[in-house]
């Protein structure tokens, strides 16, 4: 298979771990008789030092004719004097919505070897644990309307919180299909109790639940959720929500795995193109130091094999690799907690790795 992929290096350590996940793709894509081709575009503060603008149209019209999109990070002190709409950050949501991605896959997973790293009791956490966070990434209350008015108490501000069928349905069908591929437990959380949208979600996903037998389907209330993540995390396999709650719980999620350097993500739309990164930011207290966690971005590599490209076998050939180092005891400093053993850089970990692979 020929891929082609577009790079968003961005700021900060994003080049660094950027290529990293280059480097492991191309070796995996060796071993199994595929072709890949990599072509750069700017993003973020280095496109606004480059060209004037964090999301340049050259970028938006290189990453819509490749196949895949991989992103390091983007932001830094450089920027952030920068008024709202000029800033890095603002090229996130201009380029999903350049790509059509309404759905983020966050997988929260506790590797065995790195129980300890989370701030859970070692009963809690016990072997690991893995769950998957879908969430909506283009509708609710960060899209919808919003504004200041005279209200009863003077001026206020406010912000809708609106969902349609139609993207509950998408959303919902995302989920039952990644629940199908994976443990077929499937958790929706809302908050029917209060809000008229989380009813109608509710609803939407029940009538869907009804086309997917096989999946065992359940409701929460969103406060209930944030206690069970930490009370019991191992109940959950796939959760399905909201953007606003989505944003909260999948940061609540991965806090407990104990590192944000090993977390991928997956932003997803209708058709196989998504875009990969990792959950962190660019990290600028450590960018160009050789010191940054590769494994993120280099899961997110492995998760466009599977969910862009269908590789599933590829796939997991990265994530048992990753799997295996760990095992081994190689750490970089974000997650070499107690050990005696000296940190490895971001390179060597990606030589460690590839050198499993
Ligand atoms: P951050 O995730 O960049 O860093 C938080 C802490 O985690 C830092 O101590 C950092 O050194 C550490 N860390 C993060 N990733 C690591 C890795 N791979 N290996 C080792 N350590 C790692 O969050 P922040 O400091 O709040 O934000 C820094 C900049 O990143 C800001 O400009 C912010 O806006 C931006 N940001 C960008 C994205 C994105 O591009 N998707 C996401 C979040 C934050």
């Amino acid at each position: 298979m020929e891929l082609n992929i577009a790079l968003l290096h961005g700021d900060g350590i994003g080049p660094e771990i950027v290529d990293s996940a280059a480097a492991v793709l191309e070796k995996t894509a060796s071993e199994f008789g595929h072709k890949i081709n990599f072509t750069p575009y700017l993003i973020g503060g280095a496109a606004i030092n480059a060209v004037g603008k964090p999301l340049p149209q050259e970028t938006i019209n290189g990453c819509l004719a490749s196949d895949s999109v991989l992103l390091g990070a983007v932001g830094g002190p450089e920027w952030d004097d920068l008024p709202g709409d000029q800033r890095p950050e603002k090229a996130l949501l201009g380029i999903r919505e350049a790509l059509g991605l309404y759905t983020n896959l966050r997988p929260a997973k506790l590797y065995p070897a790195l129980r300890s790293a989370s701030p859970l009791k070692a009963e809690i956490v016990g072997d690991g644990f893995d769950i998957m966070i879908v969430r909506e990434l283009t509708g609710g209350i960060y899209f919808g309307d919003r504004g200041f008015r005279e209200g009863r108490y003077g001026q206020e501000a406010y912000d809708t919180e609106a969902y349609s069928v139609t993207e509950i349905e998408r959303i919902g069908r995302v989920a039952f299909e990644a629940t199908m591929k994976r443990g077929k437990r499937l958790c929706s959380i809302d908050k029917a109790n209060v809000l008229e949208s989380s009813r109608l979600w509710r609803k939407t996903m029940h009538t869907l639940a009804e086309k997917y037998p096989e999946v065992q389907y359940s409701d929460m209330f969103v406060d209930n959720a944030a206690m069970q993540l930490v009370r019991d995390p191992k109940q959950f396999d796939v959760i399905v929500t909201s953007n606003m709650f989505g944003d909260i719980l999948s940061d609540e999620a991965s806090q407990i795995t104990g590192s944000i350097g090993m977390l991928a993500s997956a932003s997803l739309g209708d058709g196989k193109r998504g875009m990969y990164e990792p959950i962190h930011g660019s990290a600028p207290d450590i960018a160009g130091q050789n010191k940054a966690n590769p494994i993120a971005t280099i899961l997110s590599g492995a998760m466009m094999l599977r969910y862009s490209f269908g590789l599933a076998e590829e796939a997991d050939r990265i994530e048992k690799a990753v799997n295996k180092v760990l095992e081994a005891g190689w750490r970089t400093a974000d997650i070499i907690g107690s050990s005696e053993r000296t940190p490895l850089t971001c390179t060597e970990m990606t030589e460690k790795i590839i050198e499993v692979l």
